[in-house]
């Protein structure tokens, strides 16, 4: 119920303008997200990898609804690409992007192409793209556009959400060599019809896509927060003869860092989900939907305010 509630007020433009100034709301943001600017994005990459992090960056926007701002998503990516170049850093350091912030929503041949200038810059920083998966109406488009993309970019990476009964189908499909498939729970509010609604048939479900596509000769990417989950990645990774360095766990900035560093102190690859940028909004309130006690964390901070 209270998720239900969260997740809708993420779409509001007037609890946005309620959130955005409230004076709590900057400790909350800067504990989840790394900062506005390319250069505080960089910063961040620096110091996950002096820990032996990877990273993945995205840069905020939701809602794209004109060329330009699509263009101006793009034109980041592209600088922040080139200074991770710069710094030495690709190696690292990858990017996820949303298909809808380069304007899938009103143009899908538009944001094709937008990503697959993002998938060259990526290639020629010796680095990779991750497409982030959003609500189910877009998860064909979505396939259809990696799937162009991959044709010259194999690499080029996209997810696939447990909570869609779809998921254990499309994690079949899509284990084949070089693939790289982000397996997540999935943050949206979905329909009964496409969707698992408790969490006992979601997890069974990453389970499922987990066997899936640690069977296939892809590079599963087990993005998760729960400690089951992780243990039931290691020891399937076992079962199918998987080394360290043939898949790798993901994880949220600011969500269980210390997890995050103990798997990589046992020689597991782990890549840390990083969002910069001043469109926060959308995100945050996800990742609060998550978790009520985040949420009772902050409303009980905007209330001694
Ligand atoms: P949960 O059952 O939510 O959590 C398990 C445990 O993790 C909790 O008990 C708690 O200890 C901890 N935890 C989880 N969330 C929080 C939190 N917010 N704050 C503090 N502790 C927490 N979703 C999409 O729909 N599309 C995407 O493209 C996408 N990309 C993602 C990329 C990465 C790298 C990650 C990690 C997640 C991504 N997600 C995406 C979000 C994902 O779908 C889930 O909503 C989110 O990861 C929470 O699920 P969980 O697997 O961590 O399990």
């Amino acid at each position: 119920m209270l998720r239900s509630v969260i997740l809708a007020a993420a779409r509001s433009k007037k609890m946005e303008r309620v959130v955005g100034a409230a004076p709590v709301t900057r400790s909350l943001v800067k504990r989840f997200v790394a900062g506005e600017t390319t250069a505080e994005a960089v910063a961040v990459a620096r110091e996950l990898a002096s820990q032996g992090l990877l990273a993945t960056f995205d840069y905020l926007g939701e809602d794209t609804t004109s060329p330009e701002q699509a263009d101006a998503t793009r034109d980041e990516y592209l600088r922040l690409l080139a200074a991770l170049k710069a710094e030495g850093l690709s190696h690292m350091a990858e990017v996820s992007l949303k298909l809808s912030a380069l304007g899938q929503m009103f143009d899908e041949e538009s944001s094709y192409a937008r990503a697959h200038e993002i998938a060259t810059a990526a290639a020629d920083a010796g680095t990779t793209v991750t497409a982030d998966m959003e609500d189910h109406t877009t998860t064909d488009s979505t396939l259809g556009i990696v799937e162009r993309i991959r044709r010259d970019f194999p690499e080029f990476g996209t997810v696939l959400q447990s909570y869609l009964r779809r998921t254990e189908d499309d994690s079949k499909a899509l284990a084949y060599k070089d693939s790289r498939i982000r397996l997540c729970k999935g943050a949206y509010k979905e329909p009964e019809t496409v969707a698992f609604q408790r969490k006992i048939d979601i997890d069974r479900s990453y389970v499922r896509c987990v066997n899936a596509l640690m069977a296939g000769e892809g590079y599963p990417m087990l993005a998760t927060h729960d400690p089951r989950l992780v243990e039931i990645g290691i020891d399937r990774a076992r079962w199918y003869d998987r080394e360290p360095q043939d898949f790798e766990f993901q994880m949220l900035y600011g969500i269980r860092p210390q997890e995050q560093l103990r798997l990589a102190g046992e020689g597991y690859r782990v890549r840390v989900y990083v969002p910069y940028g001043d469109q926060w909004y959308g995100y945050l309130m996800r990742r609060m939907a998550e978790r009520p006690a985040n949420m009772m964390f902050f409303a009980r901070s905007l209330a001694t305010k």
